[in-house]
């Protein structure tokens, strides 16, 4: 059986999925997590993998493509390999992706991508152990080089995503593009939210895309704009002059300079198992009692078509009326 797509009141059509597998971490990024964590939620806590598969399942029937494992570092959930490869085997599914911070990946790299694993997102703001240790309050940017080198062999799509924060890294913007560029990676920067636990943000320390672009065009030139593969996705690719697509680019995800609310498709399922409709929701939806208790697969859809329902039009960053959300970036799943 098949259910309708999951449209909101806006005409959005939902077909990605992000899926929170964890809200641990074994770094603590500052624009993320605070320092010192009271706890992270117990393993028992966790939506089982059988129930993740579940919910899947049924939203592949309404036309979800796309899932992304994402946390807290998704690679901390145990037997993460298990849960791509119970995706794997839904019908409707195009894409199984991973956002990580890579530092665990080597020994799991070839088992995910195995299991069905298509893309791997690495997020990299640094190639200098100095800022890594003031951006995540860790050491390991080794670690996260080499969790990048271990996917690079196999078939996956790599990507790498970077965050910039004015007052400690903004430097390290050429050099991270250097470093992708002798890969034939593409870089996507990602403006600072104000989703950090610490609720530090301040427009100061944003450095818009466009920032971006002017800095990297003194070291690199004109950056050439790429048709969007998919009119959903949030970055805006360029590519360089001379140098063909396969040979890497640079992206900008500007959710604070230029919006893309209006063609979102994103939904958002969290450790715990509520559904989020925006990153900056305020309501959430429980999926993970219904699930337990052996519901329909009806009633699973209804839960989640409310949600979708219940969708604002806009984040509204920049509104006087805009509230941080009560969870931080790692409780929801970036
Ligand atoms: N731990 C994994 C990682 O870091 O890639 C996955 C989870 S992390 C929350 C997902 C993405 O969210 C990362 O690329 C990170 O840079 C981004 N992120 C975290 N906090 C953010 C914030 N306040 N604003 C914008 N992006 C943020
Ligand atoms: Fe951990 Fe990712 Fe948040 Fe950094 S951004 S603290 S790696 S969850």
């Amino acid at each position: 059986m098949m259910f309708p797509p999951l449209v909101d009141s806006f005409g959005r059509i939902h077909t990605s999925l992000r899926v929170s597998v964890t809200d641990a971490c074994n770094i603590r990024c500052r624009y993320c997590m605070p320092e010192f964590v009271k706890g992270f939620l117990p393993q028992d806590q966790l939506l089982s993998f059988e129930s993740i598969e579940r919910v899947v399942r049924v939203l592949a029937k309404s036309g979800i493509k796309k899932v992304r494992l994402t946390g807290g570092e998704p690679l901390m959930r145990q037997n993460l390999a298990q849960l791509v490869k119970r995706l794997a085997s839904i019908e409707g599914l195009e894409q199984i992706a991973m956002t990580t911070n890579g530092m665990l990946l080597p020994p799991m790299v070839h088992q995910l991508a195995e299991y069905g694993l298509t893309h791997v997102n690495v997020s990299l703001d640094t190639l200098r152990e100095e800022s890594f240790r003031k951006m995540s309050r860790r050491n390991g940017i080794e670690q996260v080089i080499a969790g990048i080198e271990s996917a690079l062999p196999t078939k996956m799509v790599v990507r790498l995503n970077a965050l910039v924060l004015r007052d400690i890294n903004l430097d390290d913007c050429i050099p991270l593009v250097e470093f992708a560029l002798e890969r034939c990676l593409f870089i996507r920067f990602i403006e600072f939210m104000p989703l950090d636990a610490d609720r530090q943000w301040s427009r100061d320390q944003v450095v818009t895309g466009d920032e971006l672009r002017a800095i990297l065009e003194t070291r690199f030139g004109p950056l050439v704009p790429l048709e969007r593969a998919d009119p959903a996705q949030p970055a805006t690719d360029f590519g360089f002059a001379g140098r063909t697509e396969r040979s890497g680019g640079v992206g900008f995800i500007d959710p604070v300079s230029k919006p893309f609310c209006e063609s979102c498709n994103r939904l958002r399922l969290t450790a715990e198992g509520k559904f989020r409709n925006c990153l900056f929701g305020r309501e959430e939806w429980d999926i993970r009692q219904a699930v337990e208790s052996g519901v329909s697969d009806d009633a699973i859809y209804t839960i989640v078509a409310n949600c979708v329902g219940a969708k604002y039009a806009s984040h509204g960053i920049s509104t006087s009326q805009f509230l941080q959300p009560p969870r931080a970036m790692y409780q929801i799943g970036g």
